[in-house]
């Protein structure tokens, strides 16, 4: 769908206050019922009617009375939502171009009023792997009803704290600068994802830079679980950027090894079948992959522990659920079928 942020200056105040409600409601019903959103929003009777015909006109809520008569957020209404807050908290002032298209996310161009340009990535799961979300819901138990609103939003909040205690140890990843709701705001990294590469003009120090990157975090207890060119950004002087960062797990994971493997071998793959430079090949290479058995006989910093006991606690045990979800939520096409119905019939 389409981000049309023009309607944003066009909604009032109850606009908003309505929206708000349909949100709060979403949290126990899968539609929210006419009655709930009257009483949530607190507008005199029938004062919400007026506002809920401007958000249906923006495709900001869908109606559904298949049961009763009710509405739900659309992922548009929902982005709003976040974007007002961070215009309010004066974090943004303008939606501008998309730049990229994710797995799982939109990416957006925004900028502040000094003209500054910023990152907004919006977060959407459940949007390539919607069997993956509906195999989940048992598991998410009662909060199943608003699965893609509440994935979304845990994927961004690990995110932004990842994010931002990479950048503060000093990584080469974006730096974090906000985030509300299902929206993660960082710097704009400066390069292009590396599968947009076809030559690399020294490729073994990129590979190596690569390798590195990874020992390094499991050196502090992380393991990132999708470092691939995808995932890294590389600018003209070779450096590169890692990008990406609600599946990092803990070196302490079930299957840290396993993904640890998993990360390198990636890596491998690319340089080998795409830039034509197989480390294995190369007797100038120190070490063809790093082992994470050594690195991990001393990690010197458990940033992956100092995650746990920061304000990321506070949704540790909600992070199951979404680790649950990034880890084994691999997109069918079946699925993506089922998901653009969905779309269709919120644009209708
Ligand atoms: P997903 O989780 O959906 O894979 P990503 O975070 O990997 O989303 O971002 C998708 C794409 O958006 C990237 O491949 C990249 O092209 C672009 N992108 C994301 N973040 C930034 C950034 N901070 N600076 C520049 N480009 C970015
Ligand atoms: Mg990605």
């Amino acid at each position: 769908m389409k981000l049309d942020v023009n309607s944003l200056r066009y909604l009032s105040k109850d606009d908003f206050r309505v929206l708000t409600a349909v949100e709060m409601g979403s949290k126990n019903h899968e539609i929210v019922p006419v009655e709930l959103i009257d009483s949530i929003s607190g507008l005199k009777h029938g004062g919400s009617h007026k506002c809920i015909k401007t958000l249906l006109r923006y495709k900001l809520v869908h109606h559904d009375n298949a049961r009763y008569d009710g509405y739900r957020l659309t992922s548009m209404g929902y982005d709003y939502l976040a974007i007002r807050a961070l215009c309010s908290r004066g974090q943004i002032s303008s939606v501008g171009r998309q730049i990229g298209v994710g797995k799982e996310s939109d990416i957006f161009e925004v900028a502040n009023d000094d003209g500054e340009i910023f990152v907004l990535k919006l977060h959407r799961l459940g949007r390539t792997s919607f069997r993956a979300v509906k195999d989940k819901r048992d598991y998410l138990g009662k909060r199943k009803n608003y699965s893609w609103l509440y994935l979304s939003r845990l994927a961004a909040i690990k995110e932004y704290a990842f994010m931002k205690c990479l950048y503060e140890h000093g990584f080469p990843v974006p730096q974090a600068i906000d985030q509300n709701r299902h929206a993660v705001l960082m710097t704009l990294v400066d390069g292009k994802p590396l599968v947009q590469v076809k030559r690399i003009e020294n490729s073994r120090l990129v590979y190596e830079s690569c390798m590195d990157l990874i020992s390094r975090l499991a050196s502090k207890g992380l393991i990132h679980c999708d470092f691939n060119e995808f995932n890294l950004l590389i600018n003209d002087d070779n450096e590169v950027t890692l990008i990406d960062f609600p599946q990092m797990v803990s070196v302490a994971h079930l299957n840290a090894e396993e993904l640890f493997d998993r990360d390198v071998n990636c890596i491998i793959r690319f340089f080998s079948k795409k830039i034509g430079y197989v480390p294995e090949q190369d007797p100038d290479l120190s070490a063809i992959r790093p082992a994470f058995t050594n690195i991990i006989k001393d990690i010197d910093e458990q940033l992956d522990v100092q995650l746990v006991a920061s304000g990321y606690k506070k949704d540790a045990k909600d992070m199951k659920d979404l680790e649950a979800f990034v880890l084994n939520g691999e997109s069918e096409d079946e699925d993506e079928e089922e998901e653009e119905e969905e779309e269709k019939e919120e644009e209708e």
